[in-house]
């Protein structure tokens, strides 16, 4: 019996999982599973400049082969295109979106967007970018981790949903992928709350319900940098599954597991859990 709670993990397939990825993919994986809830994986492809060729299949396999088995089919971003745009249609229509003919260029030393194009562009302008009529309102949320967060008003100034190399944003993407899953929980790395004000903001405009955030901190490289498979962060191996999974709960603060299969260690960690 399922408790209701739907949670996910959602990786961009730019590279191979590392010890970063892994302990994302664990601290969602063992909280839903600690819940008696799905877990479910995105394959957040949305951005095909950073697609990086066989990363998806290698994720997945690895998942599998650290006894990560999700629920349902795997979602693909690229595969959703259609609706996003028809969100983004139907956000413009309603005057919460509008085409942007900015470019870098002419925003350039603006830290904030200067709304330019916010009441219609000028004359002769080509829309480039779509972006978000952000509304100017604090944000007050609870983090089930970090605790109370707040958002001035104003902080997120008209963000990007459409990108103008033709790409739908990660905000929009992620927003409307996690809706239409139904999640009830998401559990994420510290690097992205940042991106939670703007998820809000978009989630409130589409009328969807808000799910819960838990972001826990981030494995960092020794010279205090995140780990990234943009700065080379060493791919996992499979073969090393039950030490990294030992040391990806020992950096989530969880009780230590004995060592074991995969699937045996997990169990362990799931009736220990402790967000
Ligand atoms: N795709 C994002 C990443 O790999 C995660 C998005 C999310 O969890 O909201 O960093």
């Amino acid at each position: 019996m399922s408790s209701g709670y739907i949670g996910r993990f959602a990786p961009s397939p730019s590279g191979r999982l590392h010890f970063g990825s892994i302990v994302a993919a664990i601290a969602s994986y063992c909280d839903a599973k600690a819940n008696d809830g799905k877990w479910l994986v995105r394959i957040e492809d949305v951005d095909g400049s950073r697609t990086v060729d066989g990363a998806a299949n290698d994720i997945l396999r690895t998942l599998e082969s650290y006894g990560m088995h999700w629920d349902g089919d795997v979602v693909w971003q690229n595969q959703r295109v259609h609706h996003y745009e028809e969100v983004i249609q139907d956000l413009i229509s309603r005057g919460e979106a509008f085409d942007c003919a900015c470019t870098r260029k002419e925003l350039a030393g603006h830290k904030l967007y200067p709304g330019y194009c916010r009441n219609g562009m000028l004359e002769g302008k080509e829309g480039r970018s779509v972006r978000f009529l952000t509304p100017v309102e604090d944000l007050v949320w609870d983090d089930l981790i970090l605790g109370e967060q707040f958002s001035r008003g104003g902080t997120e100034s008209d963000f990007i949903i459409k990108r103008a190399d033709g790409y739908y944003a990660y905000h929009l993407a992620v927003v409307l992928d996690d809706a239409e899953a139904g999640m009830t929980r998401i559990v994420r790395g510290e690097d992205l709350l940042a991106s939670t004000p703007a998820h809000l903001h978009l989630q409130h405009a589409l009328g969807y319900k808000r799910p819960e955030y838990a972001h826990f901190g981030l494995a960092l490289n020794s010279d205090g940098s995140k780990l990234s498979k943009a700065n080379k962060a060493v791919p996992v191996e499979v073969d090393e599954a039950p030490m990294v999974i030992a040391q990806a709960l020992e950096f989530l603060g969880q009780k230590a597991v004995s060592l074991d299969s995969p699937e045996n260690m997990l169990l362990q960690a799931v009736s220990n859990w402790k967000l």
